[in-house]
């Protein structure tokens, strides 16, 4: 039987964190200091915990240095805010990320305003939104940005394509479609209020499934032939108490219709992480003049 080809994320990110440590001792000594991220994080969510290390790991692999702060708890928001505004003005920090979710008590949006611009290195700042939606260079959010990336690599037209995104938060499915339309797709956003899921994504050439529901996406909605890419990470528990990671697609069924088709895990979670370094490293050469 006929099986899809995988985009794989995790052989593609292993690929940029190569070329960003070349870059990155090419330029080391010309410039005089390593790159540097800042990854903030408040209490002790331990996936947030995790997914830190993880950041900090990667970025110690191709050189570049973690300023990496934790917070407890109860920090308020005015001491973050001054943490912010020192890493802004502090010259050997290139990008600054906060580590979502945040304790209830504090406003992760007004938090994340605070950043420098330019050193947004997560693209979530308005102004990095902004020049998404006038397809003006600046710092790109980095999940949509890992998927665009992966498509590239594989060379999978999306002119004139019918592109499908169902998901439109903030984070994920909102830049993911603005960054198909500037690569001339023609793009659907579905979400939870959209009627007939399955008729919208049975047109889909590129289906990019963001809801975080596992087993959304079922073989039957998906196109023959489709490229199929699947953001969601779910955590499992199976009857035996393992826990595991499962994305929004049915991944076997599917694998049978699609002609590409991302793994869960191995896809796009890796070049979320690569796209956050090669975030870090664009900054890095615009504040240097490079
Ligand atoms: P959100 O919960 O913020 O957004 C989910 C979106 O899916 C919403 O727009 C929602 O619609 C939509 N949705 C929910 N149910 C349905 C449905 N039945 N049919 C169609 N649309 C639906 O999640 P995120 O965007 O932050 O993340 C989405 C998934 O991607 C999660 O699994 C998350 O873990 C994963 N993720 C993975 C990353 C990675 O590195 N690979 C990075 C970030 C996220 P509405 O707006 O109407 O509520």
């Amino acid at each position: 039987t006929k099986t899809a080809k995988l985009l794989d994320g995790k052989a593609l990110a292993e690929k940029i964190y190569k070329e960003l440590a070349a870059t990155i001792a090419e330029l080391k000594p010309k410039i005089g200091r390593p790159p540097g991220l800042a990854v903030l994080m408040v209490g002790d969510n331990p996936a947030s915990a995790a997914y830190v290390r993880n950041k900090e790991k990667t970025c110690a692999k191709v050189g570049i240095t973690s300023f990496g702060q934790y917070f407890p708890t109860n920090t308020t928001f005015t001491e973050l805010e001054a943490v912010i505004a020192q890493l802004n003005q502090d010259e050997q920090v290139d990008g600054i990320l906060v580590q979502l979710p945040l304790p209830g008590h504090l406003d992760s949006i007004a938090l994340l305003h605070q950043i420098e611009p330019d050193k947004d290195v997560d693209g979530l700042h308005a102004v990095n939104l902004g020049r998404l939606v006038r397809g003006e260079a600046g710092l790109r959010s980095c999940t949509p940005a890992g998927v665009m990336r992966l498509l590239e690599e594989y060379k999978i037209p999306l002119e004139g394509k019918q592109a499908v995104v169902v998901g439109r938060s903030i984070l994920v499915g909102k830049p993911m479609a603005l960054m198909l339309l500037e690569a001339n797709a023609t793009v659907t956003i579905a979400h939870s209020r959209s009627q007939d899921l399955k008729t919208i994504t049975q047109n889909a050439d590129i289906l990019i499934a963001a809801a975080g529901l596992p087993g959304l996406i079922t073989a039957d909605m998906v196109k023959p032939g489709a490229v199929v890419v699947d953001v969601g990470i779910n955590r499992l528990t199976d009857s035996s108490g393992k826990s595991h990671l499962v994305g929004d697609i049915d991944f076997a069924a599917t694998a049978r219709v699609a002609e590409y088709l991302t793994p869960v895990p191995g896809g796009i979670g890796p070049m979320t992480v690569a796209m956050l370094l090669q975030n870090t490293v664009s900054s890095y050469l615009q504040a240097t003049n490079h």
